[in-house]
């Protein structure tokens, strides 16, 4: 199932000694919508990564999550 966007913001960072960059953060509605799931992409050089995490311990159990989206388990 596809999430609600609820917000999303960009946040300048120092970096880590190469140079600075970016984090990417969107914060969607989780399937039973009493909490969020939160997706971070770093553009850091040096540091590149992203994460989806969902700060709803029951929609944790029921669902990975990738992104804006909910996948049954
Ligand atoms: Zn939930």
């Amino acid at each position: 199932m596809e999430l609600t966007l609820l917000d999303e913001r960009t946040t300048n960072s120092e970096g880590y000694g190469a140079g600075s960059g970016e984090i990417f953060r969107e914060e969607y509605a989780c399937p039973c919508g009493k909490s969020i799931v939160v997706y971070e992409k770093d553009a850091i050089p040096g540091f590149r990564d992203k994460s989806t995490s969902c700060e709803c311990e029951e929609c944790n159990k029921k669902y990975d999550f990738s992104r804006g989206a909910a996948i049954e388990k």
